[in-house]
């Protein structure tokens, strides 16, 4: 049971990269007129990629660290299946719906067009949403409670510093389209928060 949710791990850890990997080429050919890596979205970045990536990926590689292990518990792999398709899903779906204004950081980019529709008239972070549910899924999947909740804390991590910096920059580009967009929206659960 815990290799199968290793292998599922590993499984949605490609499709989440095959997903990313053309917006980020695209993203290459599109200016940047405003945004710098401030010190936080740095360390946020690499407590993201530290607790969604490299933490399960040495423990599913290594088993490290085994004194974190428990029983796998079938119920859990099975929903942690469910929750990381879910978040792929939603994953994609917010790329699609961003299309170029995307970016891996907070950035303003040339012609940059405030997006409100699809996914984005329901919840203003979709991606992050998307984020949040491929953590509890690795909790779910990887029978190591330091591997498992890696994500949580990582991205949790990364969230907190960034999300009230991107609403303000968003607010300075765009003001009282972004202020009506706040007002119809919510940040990451449809219609609760
Ligand atoms: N927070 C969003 C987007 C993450 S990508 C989400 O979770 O879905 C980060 C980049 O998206 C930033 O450079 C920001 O400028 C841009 N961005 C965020 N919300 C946007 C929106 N509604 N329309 C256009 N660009 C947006």
């Amino acid at each position: 049971m815990d290799l199968f949710g290793k292998m599922v791990w590993v499984a949605g850890i490609v499709a989440w990269y095959l997903i990313r990997y053309p917006f980020e080429r695209k993203a290459k050919r599109v200016r940047v007129v405003a945004g710098a890596r401030s010190t936080a979205e740095r360390i946020g970045l690499a407590a993201g990629t530290l607790g969604l990536g490299v933490a399960p990926a040495i423990y599913v590689a290594t088993g490290f660290p085994r004194a974190a292990d428990y029983a796998a518990r079938p119920w859990a792999v099975v929903l942690g299946t469910i929750v990381y398709a879910a978040a792929l899903w939603l994953f994609h779906r917010s790329h699609k719906d961003l299309g170029r204004n995307w970016s891996i950081t907070l950035e303003i980019r040339d012609q940059h067009r405030l997006v409100s529709n699809g996914i984005y008239g329901l919840i203003r972070h979709p991606m992050y949403s998307s984020f949040w549910l491929m953590a509890l899924g690795q909790a779910l999947l990887l029978p190591n409670w330091v591997a498992g909740l890696a994500g949580l804390v990582g991205f949790g991590v990364l969230y907190f510093l960034r999300v009230g910096h991107e609403e303000r920059m968003m607010l300075e580009t765009f003001g009282d389209e972004y202020r009506a967009y706040m007002a119809r929206t919510k940040r990451i659960i449809p219609h609760l928060h």
